[in-house]
This record gives C-alpha cells, structure tokens and sequence, in this order.
C-alpha cells in the first residue's frame, strides 16, 4: 500500500519553522517512514501538486502570492496543517498592521525603491490563514517546540486527532511562585525592567515577581517554558491560551494589576510587547481605518 503524501509550503514568514521541523534530526525519519514527502520550499518545485495528503503551511498571508498559493494549497490538502505563530496568529510580522503600507515600505526600504512588476503586491494588512481557508490543525509557537510539529504532522498523516494543553504557560513553567498575582504594588519592583538592568535574577524565581516582564499567564502552554527554563522571560510566542483572550489586553491588565497607579504608562512599547505575535488577531486590524494595500 502507498504511504500518505506529505508537502510543506512556506509563505509570509521567515521559514524558521521549516528549520524548527529539520531540528528533528533522526525524527525526520519516523516521519519520513510515515509519508512520502513530495514538495518543499526546498524541492525547487514552484507549485505543489494537485493532491496531497497533508499540507503543512507556514507563515502569514501577506502579499497576493501568498494568498493564491495558499488556496492552491487548501485545494490540494485532505489535511491542512497550519504551523507557526504567523500562519496560527499572524505573527511577529502582523505589528505592521498598526502602519499604513507605504509607511511600511519606506521604513524598511526608504524613499527610494524602484517598483518592481516583479515583486508580489503587499495586502494591506497581516492576516492568519484561518481568515481565507478552513484549517483542520494548527500548531502555534514562533517558531514552534519541534516534537510539536512532529507530532502534528504524524498526527496528521496516521489520520489521528492532533490536540495539546490550553492552560497558561506558568502552569508548565517550573520557576517558584511566591505571590498570587494580585493587585499590590509590591508584587513586582516600581519599574518594568529590562533583563540586563537587573543585577542578579534569582534564576529559580518567577520573572513577575522579580519585576521583569514575563507573557507567561497570558501565553498557551506547549512549549515546555523553554525560555523561562533557559532564564530568559517569556514572550508570548504561543499566542493566548485562546484565541477569544485578547493577548495583549490580557498583558495591560495584569500589569496595570501588579504595577504602581500609572506605571503602564510609561512602559515603552506596550503594545509590541502585549502583541507580539498576535496582532492580526487581536480586535485591532478591524479598528484601523488605514488606505489600501500596496500603493499601485
Ligand atoms: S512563526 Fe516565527 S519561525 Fe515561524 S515563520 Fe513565523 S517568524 Fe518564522
Ligand atoms: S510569569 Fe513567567 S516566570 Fe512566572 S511562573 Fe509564569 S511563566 Fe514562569
Ligand atoms: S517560553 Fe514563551 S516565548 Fe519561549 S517558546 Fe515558550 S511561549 Fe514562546
């Protein structure tokens, strides 16, 4: 009997969670033992095939391209597979969501880019693949823990059902939590501090409670707290536990709970840091009355 076919497409990200999915070494082969893997960002074949088991699509819907390759790609897939916080949540690229386009493109290119017939036309705005097509499982994580994407993807081709834990990141998260998260202004220090500022952190303590921003109540478990792990604050990569949460809002509230009368106003970047990897799914894209996409 023939194996399941396999193929993975990459569109507005940074194909990092292709790299993440390399990251499974002698993993690759239990997968590879599983399905036939047909196309690839790698494979040099431009278009996917017309029919393919399971379809892994990284990244964001950001250009035109993006949009029709990933309609070929749902029309293709029996199961599609959305991988990454871009293609889950829209993704780190989605803060561009608060800038008109050609605010955007002069940021990055300056004033002085000659239009290429080229270059994809930029949409307007940084949308996740759930806002055009149905997906059937998604994997969130910037870019997401490995053995997630293994699993998923195996999940997928064997047929099976693909599900993982909706607490919050602290309840994997093995630093000691001394105080509940309540309203004092002694639960954190009266600054919101950067790492490096910090003389000593208590590399077993939580972050919060030792005045450094940490995500970890308003982000999705599935990571193993890594990075809390790693003593590096969390960031949110996960997305909300649910995707009804705003992440971000989630984030002013439980600062403005544990931080002195007025101190979330002189946070810098407050909304980067609350919406880091969600934006496009935050109430925000609809509320913004910006011009339209690319400027032709
Ligand atoms: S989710 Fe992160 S790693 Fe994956 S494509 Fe987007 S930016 Fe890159
Ligand atoms: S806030 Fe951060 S450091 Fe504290 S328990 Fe949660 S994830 Fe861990
Ligand atoms: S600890 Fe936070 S930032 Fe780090 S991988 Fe997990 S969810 Fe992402």
């Amino acid at each position: 009997m023939s194996k399941p076919t396999l193929a993975t497409v990459s569109l507005g990200g940074c194909e990092g969670c292709h790299v993440s999915l390399l990251d499974a070494h002698e993993g690759l082969l239990d997968l590879l033992e599983a399905a036939d893997l047909v196309h690839s960002p790698f494979s040099g074949d431009e278009e996917i095939p017309a029919h393919v088991d399971v379809v892994m699509v990284e990244g964001a819907i950001t250009t035109e391209e993006d949009l029709r390759r990933l309609h070929a790609a749902r029309a293709s897939a029996t199961t599609l597979v959305a991988v990454g916080s871009c293609a889950v949540l829209g993704g780190i690229g989605g803060l561009r969501n608060l800038s008109p386009v050609a605010e955007v493109k002069a940021r990055a290119f300056g004033d002085h880019v000659t239009k290429s017939e080229r270059l994809p036309r930029l949409r307007r705005l940084v949308q996740p693949l759930s806002d055009f097509v149905e997906i059937d499982i998604s994997v969130p994580g910037c870019a997401p823990e490995t053995g997630l994407i293994v699993d998923a993807l195996v999940a997928a081709v064997s047929g099976n059902e693909f599900s993982f834990g909706v607490r919050n990141l602290c309840d994997e998260c093995h630093r000691e939590k001394r105080a509940l998260l309540e309203h004092s202004s002694e639960f954190v220090s009266d600054d919101v501090l950067a790492l490096m500022e910090l003389d000593e952190i208590d590399p077993k303590r939580c972050f919060l409670e030792q005045g450094l921003i940490c995500m970890g109540p308003m982000t999705r478990e599935g990571c193993g707290a890594k990075c809390t792990a790693a003593n590096v604050p969390c960031r949110g990569c996960m997305g909300p536990s649910r995707l009804d949460y705003e992440q971000g809002a989630k984030t002013i509230d439980a600062l403005a709970a544990v931080l002195p009368a007025g101190g979330i106003m002189y946070m810098d970047d407050l909304i980067g840091t609350g919406y880091r990897f969600s934006m496009p799914v935050s109430v925000f894209p609809g509320a913004l009355d910006h011009e339209g996409g690319d400027d032709d």
